[in-house]
């Protein structure tokens, strides 16, 4: 017999993370429409790349690495300008953000791995990270 309880799900959160995805979304496609109109310059191409590069970086080194694991210790301006990247990802506040990524942790390879279930469905890169309501897990609980 499972104790394992279903999570709650958080209407709030999900239409947030439904406005997360969608807006960058749509964002998208204008500038591709606007591309096409009006031609493609190499500051369109440069701004692009450029900010590509920021957010990866907020991301991967932000809100992955240092808010989730603290993987290393970082001044005042490396904080803000890693946490100002990694919002620029529109991928929901940090906090909500380190909380799913614990929690994708703690229940790694379980039902309640929602980048698992995800996975299952095929749509990983399109599902929202916040469905359900983040539970709150020990920072020892998660080590890599
Ligand atoms: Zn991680």
């Amino acid at each position: 017999m499972s104790t394992e309880v279903a999570p709650e799900r958080d209407v709030l959160a999900s239409r947030l993370a439904y406005l997360t995805v969608g807006v960058p979304t749509v964002g998208t496609v204008a500038a591709v429409v606007y591309a096409v109109f009006d031609g493609l310059w190499l500051s369109d191409v440069l701004l692009f790349v450029g900010m590509y590069l920021i957010t990866a970086l907020g991301v991967e080194a932000g809100l992955h690495r240092y808010f989730s694991h603290r993987s290393f210790d970082a001044s005042g301006p490396v904080k803000m300008f890693l946490g100002v990247a990694g919002s620029m990802a529109a991928q929901g506040p940090i906090v909500f953000w380190v909380a799913n990524h614990r929690l994708h942790h703690a229940f790694a390879d379980t039902d309640r791995d929602r980048a698992e279930g995800n996975r299952r469905c095929g749509i990983t890169a399109l599902a929202p990270k916040s469905i359900r309501r983040p539970v709150m897990v020990s920072r020892t609980d998660v080590s890599h």
